[in-house]
């Protein structure tokens, strides 16, 4: 084996094998309708990409401050000022190139090897490598389809060790869709170890309001990032807010591995706090409005959704009735049916089963892939 264990040990992201192979099969001709990636079909709203374009004309090309520019950093504690009331200063913020590196850096300075992190099953599909990588233990705590996939305080509290270094939380989550309440929020702060919560899916919730972990406590780890909400998933831009001798300690491994984010794309993060707010209502409109007819058209093929999601752009539906194997029933529901979706396993043992659709595609390309898998699921029925 040419690779170390810790590399090796790090499992695929099942979706984007999903994705890969629909490309190939698109190569080759074939027209396939994408529900599998948790990326935004929108471009990048104009004043953000002309913002990128004036700073390269400004000459903003060169290394920036490892934290990230003062003026992405104080947008960011505005930001978080005006949408939850709390207070953050620009020392407490560090700028990375996307969230997932502010997850890598995270658990890089937190964990010491055994350390344990309790994360939601289903969880987010990298969660589980992000800390096995940095050597630490992850620990599960169920979110049913029952209890509307919320995580519950209690069986958190009931997974709390010696070991146990943070509780990770995803609220809108990846893939479920829910939002967790206040009051559940206010509690899990309160169970004694520091909170990491995933916040990349602020602003995408269609009904009711989102928190942030921030409005219940000050020792959190809040990340956040411009992929999903400013659909700038090709820029990498994201951030960590936490509490000062956390940013140092991820400065000091930013400065030697990373140096800084691209210098011209934190000024475009500054245009999009503060001048894209129009935009991103149109697409949260959008994605509201097809979170609807996905929903009906899911339900019309006799999926049960007991608990309809009200944040992000996914659905987890339960497919057990067809299978208990959820990426080979992806892999035929693409072969088959022409339809790419992302198989509940990737997001651990309680998805399995299940698969997650995407509605971050248009209305028409989410009525012919409700359409394709109609004909695909009465043809095994009939078979079956
Ligand atoms: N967290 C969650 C829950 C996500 O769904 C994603 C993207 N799929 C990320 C983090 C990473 O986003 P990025 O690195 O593009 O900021």
């Amino acid at each position: 084996m040419m690779t170390k264990r810790r590399r090796s040990d790090v499992s695929p992201f099942l979706v984007m094998e999903v994705l890969e192979e629909a490309e190939r099969l698109q190569r080759d001709g074939i027209d396939v309708v994408h529900m599998e990636v948790g990326e935004p079909d929108f471009d990048t709203p104009a004043c953000i990409r002309e913002a990128a374009e004036r700073a390269m004309r400004d000459g903003k090309t060169h290394y920036t401050h490892s934290l990230g520019i003062l003026p992405l950093r104080e947008a960011i504690c505005e930001d978080y000022h005006r949408r939850y009331g709390v207070e953050v200063s620009p020392d407490q913020v560090m700028v990375t190139a996307g969230t997932s590196p502010a997850l890598f850096m995270l658990f890089s300075v937190l964990l010491d090897p055994g350390d344990e992190v309790i994360l939601s099953n289903p969880y987010y599909a990298c969660y589980p490598n992000f800390v096995s990588f940095a050597e630490g233990v992850p620990v599960y705590v169920d979110a049913l389809e029952s209890d509307g996939y919320q995580i519950r305080p209690e069986a958190i509290r009931e997974r709390i060790g010696p070991r146990t270094k943070a509780i990770m939380i995803n609220s809108p989550s990846n893939p479920t869709g829910v939002v967790l309440d206040a009051e559940r929020m206010d509690q899990i702060a309160r169970l004694g170890p520091m909170v990491v919560s995933d916040e990349i899916y602020h602003g995408l919730v269609y009904e009711g309001k989102e928190h942030s972990i921030l409005e219940f406590t000050d020792r959190a780890c809040v990340l956040n990032g411009f992929s999903k909400l400013y659909a700038m998933t090709g820029w990498r831009l994201g951030y960590i807010i936490a509490p000062r001798e956390i940013i140092r300690a991820m400065q000091k491994i930013q400065q030697n591995f990373f140096i800084s984010a691209n210098a011209f794309v934190q000024w475009a993060g500054v245009a999009a706090l503060r001048e894209a707010a129009a935009d991103v209502e149109e697409m949260r409109k959008t994605y509201s409005e097809r979170r609807l007819h996905l929903l009906d058209g899911l339900r019309g093929l006799a999926f049960q959704i007991p608990h309809p999601p009200t944040g992000a752009f996914y659905v987890l539906v339960n497919a057990r009735k067809y299978t208990n194997d959820s990426l080979s029933f992806a892999f035929d529901l693409l072969r088959h049916a022409r339809v790419a979706v992302a198989p509940g396993i990737d997001f651990g043992s309680n998805a399995e089963g299940y698969l997650r659709f995407s509605y971050a595609t248009s209305l028409e390309r989410i009525h012919e892939g409700i359409r394709r898998l109609g004909e695909y699921l009465s043809s095994i029925e009939t078979r079956g």
